[in-house]
């Protein structure tokens, strides 16, 4: 029998008499490595839920942990970090000879991989959204003393408003105050350098939470541009890459991004583990300071304008009248936002795309960035069905537009006949 059909096939009632007197089961939402998860309502609310449904029939414990008991690990840790609004909350655990259901929140938007294939690329605010999120639960994680291991854009999952849930502590582990530890575990594009040292050479000192900060810049790098920061056709080059933490903003996409995300990116993806930036650290980044603005009072943003531009002090000038007149905080709030939205447009001036030339269009079409979107954009409405999760990801493929020297070749001479 072919693995999907085995999968497709629900455990038998016997098998599982307690979750299906609780739960209706339904359609699949995804599947990992010995487990499938399904849709469930529970019948006696009607609210939907999801089963990570894990079977135990092949368990071989002669080698390694059992799924059985990589289950209860992972059910314990999920206890340890519970009660987090960026980590997934387990509402149920049912246990049968032959298999584990482990219920869930249901996370209505899935995968944010499938998010980002569905949108290519993410702007600055949706990644600053996203990653603040993935940051703050990470934080979460860690200060329970466990470290992930294996973050990745398929282990976080969005609610109903977008909002990030992480999941899949599967590799999860607690560590003891000071230990390192040296197992080879999680997806190879999101290993970090002292991962794969470990499993390279026997004096290595091993590894922390540190991969956790590893694996959230590779996110972030992947989130802003669409393809991961270390891909290789050759898993060797890859990870070869990775250990020397050899990645670059070179491409077109890069050209339309601030300072301040790529910034947060090099001190993310640093090789020694001692120099990469804590978790703390990156969510005081200036990449995650715009909502401040906010708060502060409306004297220093009349500072701010008055050096950027004549044009537009007047108008804080106007709202400052405004502020000092009488109290009207409708009007006042309006105009705080008119000035501060302003002020971003001018401070962006520099981003904006160049006016579309037609030669360029013709010779290099991926250098506009409209056209370039439209390109990645009919890319992934095609073959978005090609990328694929896990150890295979291969978005980066999507966006390999270098023409091959051959077809270069054809066309020139084509061009000019
Ligand atoms: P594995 O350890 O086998 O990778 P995961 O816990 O990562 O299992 O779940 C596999 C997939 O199932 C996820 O990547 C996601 O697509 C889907 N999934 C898991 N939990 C939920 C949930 N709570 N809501 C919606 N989808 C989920
Ligand atoms: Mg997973």
């Amino acid at each position: 029998m072919a693995k999907e059909e085995e999968d497709d096939k629900l455990p038998d009632q016997d098998a599982a008499k307690e979750f299906y007197a609780k739960y209706e089961p339904k359609e699949i939402l995804g599947r990992g490595i010995s487990s499938t998860v399904r849709r469930c309502i529970e019948k006696e609310t009607g609210k939907a839920f999801a089963a990570k449904i894990i079977d135990l029939s092949n368990d071989n414990n002669s080698e390694g942990v059992s799924a059985k008991e990589a289950t209860k690990q992972e059910v314990a840790i999920l206890r340890h970090v519970a009660g987090h609004s960026y980590i997934i909350e387990l509402q149920d655990v049912f246990e049968s000879p032959t298999f584990i259901f482990l219920v869930f929140e249901l996370c209505k938007n899935g995968e944010l991989f499938d998010y980002l294939t569905s949108v290519v690329t993410l702007s600055e605010k949706k990644t600053r959204y996203i990653m603040r999120q993935v940051l703050e639960g990470v934080a979460h994680i860690h200060a329970r003393n466990i470290v992930h291991r294996d973050l990745k854009p398929e282990n976080i999952l969005l609610d109903d408003n977008l909002n990030v849930k992480i999941t899949d502590f599967g590799f999860a582990k607690k560590l003891a105050e000071g230990e390192l530890v040296h197992e080879l575990c999680g997806t190879p594009g999101y290993l970090a350098p002292e991962t794969l040292k470990c499993s390279m050479f026997e004096d290595a000192p091993g590894y922390s939470y540190e991969v956790d900060v590893w694996a959230c810049g590779v996110i972030m790098y992947t989130l802003l541009v669409g393809c991961p920061p270390f891909w290789h056709r050759k898993q060797m080059v890859m990870l070869r890459n990775i250990m020397e933490g050899k990645y670059s903003f070179s491409s077109p996409e890069w050209a339309d991004i601030s300072e301040e995300p790529k910034d947060l990116i090099r001190r993310l993806l640093v090789v020694d583990p001692k120099q990469r930036i804590s978790i703390d650290d990156a969510l005081r980044h200036p990449f995650f300071h715009t909502m401040q603005l906010w708060d502060q009072d409306i004297a220093p943003l009349k500072y701010a304008l008055r050096k950027n531009s004549r044009r537009f002090s007047r108008i804080s000038e106007m709202a400052l009248k405004l502020h000092h007149r009488k109290f009207q905080a409708r009007q006042k709030f309006q105009w705080a936002i008119l000035v501060v939205r302003a002020m971003i447009r001018l401070q962006r001036l520099k981003f904006t795309p160049e006016p579309l030339s037609l030669d360029t269009a013709r010779t290099d079409p991926y250098r506009v960035k409209l056209l370039r979107k439209i390109v990645d954009g009919c890319a992934f409405r095609v073959y978005g069905h090609w990328v694929k999760k896990g150890e295979g990801q291969n978005r980066a493929a999507l966006f390999e537009n270098i023409p091959k020297t051959e077809l270069k070749h054809i066309y020139v001479t084509n061009l000019s006949r």
